[in-house]
């Protein structure tokens, strides 16, 4: 077996996909067939083609231009359960997924039943499936601050087993945390798990607020934390988790190649890090192609992936009755088949 078909059978934990950046290529190829097509897309081949990421502008321009074809809540609705289906293939047994249910407003949709169309897909997928998926819904910067708390409104009457967080995407440089203060602190008080990419394209200020305004439980990204001595000197000494998405760093230009990402430094200080996927269709990659960097890239050994992929388990936010079934998955995973990526 080599490492990546291994990393692809390990049990796995995602805790940074954005569903509007995962959707599968056969679906929206359905989709634009739905609303009538589109001349540069004949194929799902040319689709994989179009998604090819070539650069950060092209990556926005792509990503509001599948955006017209998700009208209805059954687009949606069919959409996460075609990617939950394809990640549960790929051995992902939990996943905490961002969407951006206010991204949609050209269409004319209502953002609480796209919160609604997910929550039944999640239920189908997880019946079907078996996949257990939480959604955090992304109030997103770019939306502004002056009206982040209608959207915390609209969304809180879902706020339950599967609709658990809210999440802040969007241009960090241009919105900063603090605008969005309050409504993080009004969110905890009703009960919803907050979290934050920072330190992403931002520096470690823009890190140091998501924690000290918004009191988030992770950071999204987090990467470049490690241009501050004192910030990854706290997040040793707290330990709150990074969701760390290297190919995508890479791809969006953060950082140029592996060999200059801190994914191993901050490994080395002793931070809580995850690997996760961002947007995996987007990005053409898999939350086991993460994995296999860490391995074919860092030369980690097997324990200190052993020891990444618990660090997923221990940061989500899934019950303790649940952590304890996913390690139990890992565990036997690993006494299975340690040996078989040695023998490779
Ligand atoms: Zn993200």
């Amino acid at each position: 077996m080599n490492p990546r078909q291994y990393f692809e059978k390990m049990p796995k934990v995602e805790l940074h996909l954005h569903l509007d950046g995962a959707f599968t290529l056969e679906f929206l190829f359905e989709l634009i067939k739905k609303y009538g097509g589109d001349s540069k897309i004949q194929s799902t081949a040319d689709l994989k083609n179009w998604f090819l990421f070539k650069d950060f502008s092209h990556f926005i321009e792509s990503w509001f231009w599948k955006n017209q074809f998700f009208r209805e809540p059954i687009d949606f609705e069919e959409s996460v359960y075609q990617t939950l289906k394809e990640l549960s293939h790929q051995n992902i047994i939990y996943l905490e997924a961002f969407f951006s249910p206010w991204d949609y407003k050209k269409t004319g949709i209502n953002p609480s039943d796209i919160a609604y169309a997910n929550i039944n897909a999640i239920r189908r997928a997880e019946s079907d499936f078996g996949i257990k998926c939480r959604l955090i819904a992304d109030i997103t910067r770019d939306h502004g601050h002056e009206n982040a708390l209608d959207r915390l409104n609209e969304i809180t009457q879902f706020l339950g087993d599967e609709l658990i967080g809210i999440g802040l995407g969007g241009s960090e440089q241009k919105y900063p945390a603090n605008l969005f203060k309050e409504v993080f602190l009004e969110a905890k008080r009703r009960g919803f798990h907050r979290v934050a990419h920072a330190g992403e394209v931002g520096g470690s200020d823009s890190v140091w607020s998501a924690i000290r305004d918004l009191k988030v439980e992770r950071i999204g990204h987090g990467v470049r934390s490690v241009e501050d001595t004192k910030l990854v000197e706290y997040l040793q000494a707290t330990q709150i988790p990074l969701e760390v998405c290297i190919v995508s760093n890479i791809k969006t230009g953060v950082y140029s190649n592996y060999s200059d990402h801190p994914f191993p430094k901050l490994y080395s200080k002793g931070l809580s890090l995850t690997v996760n996927s961002d947007d995996p269709t987007m990005f053409g990659s898999t939350l086991a192609e993460e994995y296999s960097i860490l391995y074919n890239e860092y030369g980690f050994a097997l324990s200190d992936i052993s020891q990444i992929q618990n660090n997923s388990v221990e940061s989500s936010f899934a019950s303790a009755d649940e952590k304890n079934t996913f390690k139990k998955m890992m565990n036997s995973f690993w006494i299975n088949n340690k040996m078989l990526i040695e023998i490779d």
